[in-house]
Parts: structure tokens; C-alpha cells; sequence
């Protein structure tokens, strides 16, 4: 686990609400993720998750929303920062580039030495499925955080695509970091219809064709897709406050599914 040393600003577009949007990251006295909003400072775990927008919107006890948190907070657990203070200005996190890895190159200039983390340790197998979606998720105990992430499309612009890895710091800066917010061109028009994707354009969202696999050049990393469904998840499992140690495998899932696994991982630690 690193600290942080210095303050870093982000601004920019948030993805969905199209208002530009500012935050900026802190050290804090104290070990944890914490938000300073307008009631005080909060905990990352302490807020109420909503993952039903493509997107993590958290809610806190002072009634604050925070959308569109996953990417920041992937950065930061990917670097295994686990001290920090997040202050946001406007209702969601600036997309930047669509990635994590705008947040995780600055961050990772400002992280002091490694100190001892207490993580959370998986005991116990803990498995789930969403008949609506077809996906599933599971998370069984390990000594170190690994995924293995399948996604499944129809449509061949994507098609099945598979990561399969213990999550390191170095691995995290170099290939999941990098993988863009993706979407499929078919998908634009109802996103745009539920209000969302405001701030969606072509230098924070990969479109992609349905038909057609985009080729390697129009890829930051190979099988970008799946990538960043490998990130989503990093930073969706950040909201449990601590690094995770264990194996989640991860089918066709989403940050609902996630989400409903962080309740579930936090349940399991709670005295029977
Ligand atoms: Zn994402």
C-alpha cells in the first residue's frame, strides 16, 4: 500500500452528465478512501452504490451523489493507494480519456513507499448469477487478488474475450489502465435515450462497429474490451475501502453485479 504525498487536480467532461466536472486527490491523516463533501468526511465504504447507469454512483450519508467513480477509483487500487481524500466539484468524476489512465499516471508520481495494508482477506466462496443478464461472478479465497474476466457478445466487434491474471501494480499501469470506456454503435442511440453518454465522444469512448473487430491499431491494448471490464471491476471492488485478497471470476458481469459482490464480500466479514 502507498500514500499519498501531494494533491493532484482532474478536470474535464463527465461521461454522462456532459458538465464539466473537477477532483481532486489528497493524502489523508488517516488510513482509508474518504470523500470530503458538504457534511463532512466520509468513507468510500460508507456510501450507498447504484450501478443500474452504466456507470458507479455512490451516495453518501449526507445526501451527496458521486457519479461515475469507477475509473478513479481503479486507479487508485490498481497503484494500491489506499490513503487518499477525494474532493469532486460537479455530479460525476471527469471521464478524461475514457480510462484510468490519465488518474494513474499522475497518481503514481505523487505515491510515497509501500507501507504494510491490512487487506481484506476472502474465507469463504462466494458465488452468484443474474438470470436477466445471463452473467455470474464468484469470488473464492487467494493469497493474492487475481480475475479472470470473461465478456460474451453477440455481435462480432467484440465477440469473447478473456483476461486471466494476478492484478500487480506494474500489470495494472500497463494493460488494464490504458483500456477505454467501450461501446457498441448500436447501443449509442439508447444510452443517449436514457440521458446518459452526454459527455460521450471519440476521445473518451472506443465505438465500436458491431460487426466488424476493431483492428489492433484502434486498440490500446489487444482485447481492449475486455480490459476495461477487468478495470471496472478494480474499482468497483474499491469501494470495500481496503485491497481484496482472492480470485473473482467474472462472467458477463457489470457494476451491478459487482456491487452486489462488494455487499456480499462485506456480509461475509461481519461476525456470525
Ligand atoms: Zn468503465
Amino acid at each position: 500500500m502507498s500514500r499519498i504525498t501531494a494533491n493532484r487536480v482532474f478536470e474535464g467532461v463527465g461521461i454522462h452528465s456532459g458538465e464539466c466536472c473537477r477532483v481532486s486527490v489528497g493524502p489523508s491523516r488517516e488510513k482509508g478512501i474518504f470523500f470530503d463533501l458538504p457534511g463532512g468526511l466520509f468513507p468510500v465504504e460508507s456510501a450507498e452504490t447504484d450501478g443500474t447507469s452504466r456507470g458507479t454512483r455512490l451516495t453518501f450519508p449526507d445526501g451527496t451523489e458521486v457519479m461515475t467513480v469507477e475509473h478513479l477509483l481503479a486507479a487508485m487500487a490498481g497503484l494500491d493507494i489506499w490513503n487518499a481524500v477525494i474532493s469532486a466539484t460537479g455530479p460525476e468524476i471527469p471521464a478524461m480519456d475514457g480510462s484510468s489512465r490519465v488518474f494513474a499516471e499522475s497518481l503514481s508520481e505523487v505515491a510515497g513507499p509501500a507501507e504494510s495494508a491490512l487487506p481484506i482477506q476472502v474465507a469463504r466462496e462466494i458465488a452468484f448469477g443474474d438470470p436477466c443478464s445471463g452473467g455470474f461472478i464468484a469470488v473464492i479465497p487467494s493469497e493474492v487478488f487475481e480475475v479472470t474476466c470473461v465478456i460474451s457478445y453477440e455481435a462480432k466487434g467484440i465477440g469473447r474475450q478473456v483476461f486471466d491474471g494476478t492484478v500487480t501494480p506494474d500489470l495494472f499501469i500497463k494493460q488494464i489502465a490504458p483500456a477505454r470506456t467501450f461501446v457498441l454503435a448500436s447501443e449509442i442511440r439508447g444510452i443517449r435515450d436514457r440521458g446518459l453518454g452526454r459527455g460521450g465522444a471519440a476521445d473518451n469512448v472506443l465505438v465500436i462497429d458491431d460487426a466488424t473487430l476493431p483492428p489492433p491499431e484502434f486498440q490500446r491494448v489487444p482485447d481492449e474490451p475486455v480490459h476495461h471490464k477487468v478495470l471496472d471491476l478494480i474499482g468497483d471492488l474499491a469501494i470495500l475501502g481496503a485491497p481484496v485478497r482472492g480470485r473473482v471470476v467474472a462472467y458477463r458481469s457489470g457494476h451491478k453485479m459487482h456491487l452486489e459482490l462488494v455487499r456480499r464480500i462485506r456480509r461475509s466479514l461481519l461476525p456470525a
